[in-house]
């Protein structure tokens, strides 16, 4: 299940002292050599008379000011180019080591827009980042010099009491969901942070605190609307289109752009047992151990995730970690969605694992449950800086990973934020691996390696740190959650979606055979572009 560290931002970064990587701020992501070009192409509001952009395999693409004006007329948003007011707002993402300036952004309204803007793309053929929630942690949702299809003006929920289901437009987020869904004790399962967008997050999957109990985000999609790469708008369901329907759930952002997605509810409208508790990291061993084997019993109604993780409160960290002093520590986190009187006895064990420093499970609204950790307002763990995350799949949790995780988090960078695993299986393990493009369903565990600092010339160089450091628990992993990275690896990715992986590419070559979309975990066409 996936976890950042649950109590914030660790801010050993912003307080300690840093190396400088010369040359990292000068090979920064952003800065292609074209950037310039787009860049001080246009002034404020007007429409300069070319416009240089990138295609979509990193060619040249020049935009006549009638290209550009078409484009603005035919969008109900608005249409932004760089001097415009709200661009340098709309085109960041969350992950400030991604500080990327697209040639222009549609701020679509609805599907109609969306249509508009994903002709304009494919005419073109300009690269093509799509935006839900903008939480993308590869900063996928943002590219250099192409068209930025922001879909975060369309905030539409619709829900259904009788029916219990909600129908709801991309650029909703987890937070605003799941207020309104509880507001009639209603709730779909949706992931940890409440500022995530709802798009990204369930397209590829959609792990979150109630998920052993009522499946993956994905799993809870009874219909979507999508704009695929020719342009068409199509309803998505199990009896319309429905092979995208099988792709959609897990296969993420490859397939089109999704307007809208009609979420199944469940009622929850009663408190959860919730919170974090955290020991000393010198007890690190037993604890986790003692997770592991209390985990093997865990109910379905419980969520527990697990590790190391690095605390310094910062003034945005409101989570539990704030009063914490800067260290080490275990954390572990449980919410208990179940039978209150019941969650107190399953939970009394974890009471016993050691003696907690910090942090306590009360009972909570699951609202406050979502909102406590790291999406609480304002987040714990903030827009705007660095972070890199590697994530994979664990069957069997054995000592020896659990050694590998201490050994590597000790000797870890300081910016080395957690190395969470957070609990699988449940409900999600009872679909079958085949019966959504979502494959990994019988793994236990997911684990994250997860780093997260301020200072932006270190972007790069930390990035590769952890890149290598995963490489030790590569071997205890078979493929890993989309949501976190982008692969280049196919392997990788082949691990990823398993026997789905050839029926994903045949979808692929139908629904995208020029690989418009390919700002995500990829799959790559075969088909002839
Ligand atoms: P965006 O950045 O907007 O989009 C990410 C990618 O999703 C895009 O590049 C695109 O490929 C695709 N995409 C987005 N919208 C659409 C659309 N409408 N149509 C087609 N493709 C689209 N994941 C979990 O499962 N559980 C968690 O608890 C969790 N916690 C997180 C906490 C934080 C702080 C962060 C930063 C991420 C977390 N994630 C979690 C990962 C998250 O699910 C992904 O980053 C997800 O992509 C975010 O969705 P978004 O819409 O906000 O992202």
């Amino acid at each position: 299940m996936f976890t950042f560290n649950p109590l914030g931002y660790a801010s050993r970064s912003v307080t300690l002292g840093r190396r400088q990587f010369l040359g990292a701020a000068a090979a920064a992501v952003a800065v292609l050599p074209a950037s310039r070009l787009w860049a001080d192409a246009s002034s404020a509001g007007a429409i300069p008379d070319s416009l240089d952009a990138v295609g979509a395999s990193g060619q040249p693409v020049t935009l006549t000011a009638s290209d550009i004006k078409d484009l603005r007329a035919s969008l109900r948003g608005p249409l932004l180019l760089v001097r415009d007011q709200a661009y340098d707002q709309v085109r960041r993402v969350w992950n400030g080591a991604f500080d990327r300036h697209p040639a222009l952004i549609a701020r679509c309204t609805g599907a109609a827009d969306v249509v508009q803007a994903v002709n304009f793309a494919r005419t073109h053929a300009l690269l093509s980042a799509v935006r839900g929630g903008g939480h993308s942690i590869s900063g996928q949702s943002a590219c250099d010099g192409g068209l930025m299809i922001d879909l975060a003006l369309m905030k539409d929920i619709q829900l259904d009491s009788a029916h219990q289901t909600a129908k709801v437009q991309s650029g909703v987020l987890l937070g605003e969901l799941d207020a309104k869904s509880q507001s009639v004790g209603l709730i779909t399962p949706l992931g940890t942070a409440s500022d995530t967008g709802i798009a990204g997050l369930t397209l590829g999957g959609g792990q979150g605190r109630l998920m052993r109990k009522f499946g993956l985000s994905c799993d809870n999609v009874r219909a979507f609307e999508i704009v695929t790469a020719n342009g068409k708008l199509l309803k998505v369901s199990a009896e319309e289109n429905p092979d995208l329907y099988w792709g959609l759930r897990g296969g993420g952002g490859n397939f089109g752009v999704v307007t809208n997605f009609e979420y199944q509810l469940h009622p929850l409208n009663h408190q959860v047992l919730a919170g974090v508790m955290m020991y000393p990291f010198s007890q690190a061993r037993s604890i986790l151990s003692a997770l592991l084997d209390f985990a093997a019993h865990a109910p379905d109604e419980l969520y527990l995730t697990g590790g190391p993780v690095s605390v310094a409160p910062t003034p945005n960290n409101t989570g539990p970690g704030a009063a914490t002093p800067p260290g080490r520590y275990v954390a572990i986190e449980a919410v208990y969605s179940g039978d209150l009187s019941k969650g107190e006895r399953i939970l009394e064990p974890l009471a016993k694992f050691g003696k907690p420093v910090a942090g306590k499970i009360t009972a909570k609204n699951y609202v406050d449950a979502q909102n406590g950790f790291t999406g609480a307002s304002p987040p714990a763990l903030p827009p705007g800086l660095g972070v890199y995350v590697k994530s994979g799949f664990v069957n069997t949790f054995s000592d020896n990973l659990l050694g590998e995780i201490l050994r590597a988090f000790e000797s870890g960078p300081e910016w080395l934020d957690s190395i969470g695993f957070g609990l699988c299986a449940g409900a999600v393990a009872r679909i079958k691996p085949e019966a959504t493009a979502y494959w990994n369903r019988a793994a236990q565990w997911d684990l994250l390696l997860a780093g997260v600092w301020s200072d932006h010339s270190q972007d790069q160089h930390n990035a590769a740190v952890l890149h290598d450091l995963w490489k030790v628990f590569e071997p205890f992993t078979q493929g890993y959650y989309v949501n976190t990275e982008p692969s280049a690896d196919e392997q990788r990715l082949r691990a990823t979606y398993g026997d789905n992986y050839p029926r994903l590419v045949q979808l692929k070559n139908k629904y995208d055979p020029t690989n418009l979309f390919h700002l995500n975990a990829n799959i790559k066409p075969t088909a002839p572009a």
